[in-house]
């Protein structure tokens, strides 16, 4: 087992094992608003770090801002220990270019057949199976070198075990202080670590497998993703996802006013404020010309 491959295991069986230690600890306790909020204030600020850092402004390009604010985002991205920013860009990159065809790192379809069996087969390594295909992630030099020339950027990938622990620390101090003693600061690290962790884990990766597989397709793309409605509000609007690969530089997933978008939300506050700019919008002409009428 390579490195990579015990670094993904490690990331992906911590969080339910904590789950499963928190369960024996705090069994007969009640959770309370504390430790609720603990989990939401930690999957907010992971889950933005992913959707508007990770994806739209780091892969995508669809706004600019300030050095400092990249920066903050990266850090904010690996406290979801998807992996470190350069590697989450370079096997989305890769995604984008292959999209459902041999080569995509995480497609439930290439390589798969029709069948029920084939099928599943092909939602697990959507799903979580590619973290563990060698062969699956791409080449950082290649497809993300805009950021390996960026020396922060480089500097915050490196410091991946270390951001993360902090993702962990900071939560069980805030239980500890809030709720008091050792209660406290286990309730925090389980809250705020483990289950933040692994709810946000599977929210994204159900954009690769679900996305890809069941929902409305709005608009003609060359691969099977989909719009997911009821992913929308816990994905940050990431299960927009057939709009999204129409229009993969738009810094909104969710283009009509019903479609609960958080991320994009997000970057037109950042925008109010001065802290964005050049954020990509796509126009109803555009979006009427890609319309698959046939399927809406
Ligand atoms: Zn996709
Ligand atoms: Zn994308």
């Amino acid at each position: 087992m390579s490195r990579r491959e015990l670094a993904n295991l490690i990331g992906i069986v911590l969080p339910p094992a904590g789950l499963v230690v928190a369960i024996v600890l705090l069994w007969n306790r009640m959770v309370g608003p504390v430790e609720l909020a603990i989990l939401a204030a930690g999957y907010l600020l992971a889950g933005v770090g992913i959707t508007v850092g990770y994806h739209r402004l780091f892969t995508h390009r669809s706004f600019r801002t300030y050095p400092a604010v990249r920066y903050a985002f990266a850090v904010l991205g690996q406290f979801a220990v998807e992996g470190n920013v350069v590697s989450w860009v370079t096997n989305h990159r890769k995604h984008h270019q292959f999209s459902d065809r041999d080569g995509d790192p995480h497609s439930p379809h290439a390589g798969y057949g029709e069948g029920f069996v084939e099928g599943l087969r092909g939602l697990w390594h959507a799903h979580t199976g590619w973290l563990f295909d060698k062969d699956a992630t791409g080449d950082s030099r290649r497809y993300a070198k805009d950021l390996l020339d960026d020396r922060g950027l480089r500097i915050i990938a490196k410091l991946f075990v270390p951001i993360v622990l902090l993702s962990l620390v900071i939560p069980a101090v805030v239980g500890w202080a809030l709720l008091g003693g050792t209660y406290g600061f286990v309730a925090g690290l389980v809250w705020g670590g483990a289950i933040r962790i692994l709810l946000l884990h599977h929210v994204t990766w159900s954009i690769n497998s679900i996305c890809h597989f069941w929902g409305r397709r709005r608009f003609v793309s060359r691969d099977e993703s989909r719009n997911v409605w009821w992913l929308s509000w816990l994905s940050f609007g990431e299960s927009w996802h057939n709009n999204h690969h129409a229009f993969p530089s738009s810094a909104f997933h969710g283009l009509r006013a019903t479609e609960l978008d958080p991320g994009g939300w997000v970057i037109r506050a950042l925008e109010r404020c001065g802290l964005a700019w050049h954020v990509v919008r796509i126009s109803p002409a555009q979006q009427r010309a890609k319309l698959a009428a046939a399927n809406d």
